[in-house]
């Protein structure tokens, strides 16, 4: 039986096309963009037509907007570092409890080594920023706010355009880190306040390691990589030429397949939630279902105990993801699942299917067939479960 592969907000496939774009790049296409004879120029002409590609893509005014990364950490990393650097009689950050460790490990790293005030603005049980504690935290000592698109646990998406508007009314820069959005839902940076964006090529069918920063054209910007004058300055090192025009061919095909993500690939998550929802008990879909990413589906299973499921699909032949933090180690439910008050019985059943162009019904149906005696064999082993349909009257979730 054919793999099911539903991970794809852990990373996606990289498609055929990406992959015949990028080899001449390995081979006779080798040169250094930077070099000033003909091997650059060659290169040099395909790193800037990739840089069109994704300003087409992210409705960016300029293509040198820009700047090439290694990803979406390394993006996450160098918006807020520069905006402390740039704006030094500043030394606040806002962002929210749901963000992805690439933006709240540095902040706690912030807070503690340089004693930066890190306001991390709380989400309600959809998921949704606490808009008021955002506006209350907003004031001219913050350097920058920094707001996820679209959550990469629930698909949850933030009004991003709203907030980054409220942050300029402060004289607060504006971060998003758009991972998870970019080449899911339509971007368009042109007519918002948002400063600065991070994007990853692997979550969009591009190679690993390599990514971009949105840098609106006006922002003081600090390159946070210091060497060479690549990227104009903004982020020193021979650029990597194969990945670059990899990612470009990567947005010119999400532009492509955008009216594709929001119709076909929605109608099989949804009919994956249905499904799920009317075999299994007990079972709720997290996050905002009337505002979230049409790949990403969360659905928590109550009163199960422990990591089994996804042990038992990938048994299955399903790769999935789980709501629990188990790569630390630790069997602690997710911090995106805690920070919404996810009934700890319920966040501990939590699975993330994250659908993408490559998949197909057929994968909806395994997972229809192969979940339900999954979740009732779990549940028999649960302390949390007595018997068919019941639970124990202490451990029935409450949910705001
Ligand atoms: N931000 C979000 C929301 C993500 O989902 C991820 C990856 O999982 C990242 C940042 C990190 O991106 P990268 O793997 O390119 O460093």
């Amino acid at each position: 039986m054919n793999p099911v592969y539903l991970d794809n907000n852990a990373t996606t496939r990289v498609d055929a096309e990406v992959v015949a774009a990028m080899l001449p790049f390995f081979t006779e296409q080798f040169g250094n963009p930077s070099s000033m004879h003909a091997f650059g120029a060659d290169v040099g002409g395909a790193v800037k037509a990739a840089r069109k590609s994704l300003q087409s893509l992210i409705g960016a005014e300029f293509d040198h907007e820009i700047v090439f990364t290694s990803g979406g950490t390394e993006s996450d990393n160098a918006s807020i570092l520069s905006a402390l650097e740039a704006n030094p009689d500043r030394d606040e950050i806002i962002t929210s409890s749901v963000e992805h460790p690439a933006i709240l490990s540095l902040c706690a790293h912030l807070e503690k080594t340089r004693g930066i005030k890190v306001h991390i603005i709380p989400v309600d049980a959809k998921g949704r920023l606490d808009r008021d504690a955002y506006s209350a935290a907003l004031s001219p000592k913050v350097a920058i706010a920094s707001i996820m698109w679209a959550n990469n646990e629930t698909g949850t998406i933030f009004p991003v355009a709203e907030l980054a508007e409220e942050a300029k009314a402060v004289g607060a820069l504006f971060h998003t880190d758009a991972v998870q959005a970019v080449g899911k839902v339509p971007v368009d940076l042109k007519s918002t306040a948002i400063d600065m964006l991070s994007l990853s090529g692997h979550k969009l069918h591009g190679p690993k390691g390599i990514g971009a920063l949105y840098v609106k054209r006006g922002v003081r910007f600090r390159s946070q990589i210091k060497g060479g004058q690549q990227e104009r300055g903004r982020r020193g090192g021979t650029e990597n030429t194969p990945g670059i025009v990899g990612l470009g061919k990567a947005a010119e095909l999400a532009a492509l397949h955008m009216e594709e993500e929001q119709t076909r690939v929605k109608a099989l998550r949804d009919r994956l939630e249905k499904g799920l929802l009317q075999r299994i008990p007990n079972t709720f879909i997290t996050g905002d279902v009337d505002n979230r990413l049409p790949n990403t589906c969360n659905i928590a299973c109550e009163y199960i105990e422990g990591e089994a499921i996804l042990l038992l699909l990938n048994r299955a032949g399903i790769a999935a993801s789980s709501g629990s933090a188990c790569t630390s180690g630790s069997l602690e439910p997710s911090h995106v699942l805690r920070a919404m008050n996810i009934p700890y019985t319920a966040a501990h059943g939590a699975t993330r299917f994250s659908f993408s162009r490559d998949n197909v019904d057929e994968d909806v149906d395994r997972v229809l067939d192969a979940m339900p005696p999954i979740i009732e064999q779990l549940r028999q082993l649960s302390p949390f479960w007595q018997g068919a349909g019941e639970a124990p009257a202490e451990f029935k979730p409450v949910y705001a």
